[in-house]
């Protein structure tokens, strides 16, 4: 049922209107960004158009059939084939082989869809990132959706709309999916017991929108990092002396600990903004919410021009090491740099 699944209140009412008036399109695009839940309610949809027992047109979530359609969800990365299969054999996903979506891959969803369905009452085939169809497959996939029986149904997911071949963004009705709240995300993590209390709600906060992101962020790591980048950050509200900032810098760009080094200059930016927004508003909406009070604390004392400054050297920094220059010395220069901005 729809219910299960989070946010896109807006998706889930049209696709609710499609089934109630049984006009399900042949062809569909679920548009957004990774995470938000269009694989997920692309197999609702096809749940509902196969359930045994439906409860008035949704999906019972009970039945053999839906039980194997929802399976797919977790057909591993490494499935072979031009289109996976899951244990219900009307349901298929397609995902690019390698960079992209194969001519072959188009015309294989082209045969199956003539076929009638073996034992639901629809044939849906979801195709991931179909953004990634070169012209010849788009072309292959064109004549499908011209021509597929009405007992066909094809859900391409992309992030990227725009990269979709005019001809077949024309062809399909879309769907807009949109990024997640933070309240969402947070309340789906305690109701499925992923992550509570203070946990669940700073996933949800460093999540961005995504689901997938706040399930598998690994939140010791990020505090970890957020801590070495708060010690900075309080130096520089203080304006403390220059040794502990390059002995800071020298941590930060630590060349044994090349991996941590982007999620940190992340984690400065989010407490950058995190402590500007307390210092316009004490009870602001914040990221880090659980050190709240050592935020507001260095707050205190630095305008506005310093805040800004320092996300502009953030900036700055991040464009150069695009370039390549030697990362140990940005980072001296960053630091010094934040530190010599003044009130
Ligand atoms: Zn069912």
């Amino acid at each position: 049922m729809f219910d299960q699944l989070i946010g896109n209140e807006r998706a889930r009412a049209v696709l609710r209107r499609m089934l109630e008036q049984r006009r399900v399109p042949g062809a569909l695009i679920f548009a957004g960004e990774e995470g938000v839940g269009k694989k997920l309610f692309a197999l609702e949809l096809a749940k509902a158009l196969n359930c045994r027992t439906p409860r008035g047109v949704e999906a019972c979530d009970e039945c053999s059939a839906c039980v194997r359609i929802a399976r797919l969800a977790n057909a591993s990365d490494e499935a072979t084939g031009l289109i996976t299969w899951g244990e219900h054999q009307d349901v298929g996903l397609v995902r690019p082989e390698k960079r992209f979506i194969t001519v072959d891959q188009a015309r294989a969803v082209e045969r199956e869809t003539n076929f009638r369905p073996y034992e639901g009452r629809a044939r849906v085939i979801i195709i991931e990132e179909a953004d990634r169809m070169n012209a010849q497959a788009g072309n292959a996939l064109l004549k499908t959706l011209e021509e597929a029986p009405p007992s066909a149904h094809l859900i391409l997911l992309t992030t990227r709309t725009a990269s979709l071949l005019p001809t077949i963004r024309s062809r399909c009705q879309l769907i807009r999916f949109a990024p997640l709240t933070a309240g969402e995300i947070e309340a789906y993590l305690v109701k499925h017991k992923q992550r509570a209390g203070t946990e669940a709600r700073l996933a949800a906060q460093l999540a961005q929108g995504r689901l997938g992101r706040a399930l598998s962020l690994n939140l010791d790591q990020y505090r970890e990092q957020r801590d070495a980048m708060l010690t900075v950050l309080e130096a520089l509200a203080a304006r403390s002396d220059r040794v502990q900032l390059l002995r800071a810098a020298e941590d930060l760009s630590d060349a044994k600990r090349k991996d941590v080094y982007e999620p940190s200059l992340d984690a400065l930016e989010l407490l950058i903004h995190d402590a500007w927004r307390l210092a316009l508003d004490p009870k602001a909406e914040i990221v880090n919410d659980d050190i709240r009070e050592r935020l507001t604390r260095l707050s205190g004392g630095v305008t506005n021009r310093r805040f800004t400054a320092w996300l502009a050297s953030i900036e700055e920094l991040r464009a150069q090491l695009a370039v390549n220059v030697n990362r140990r010395i940005a980072t001296d220069a960053l630091l010094l740099s934040m530190a010599a901005i003044p009130a």
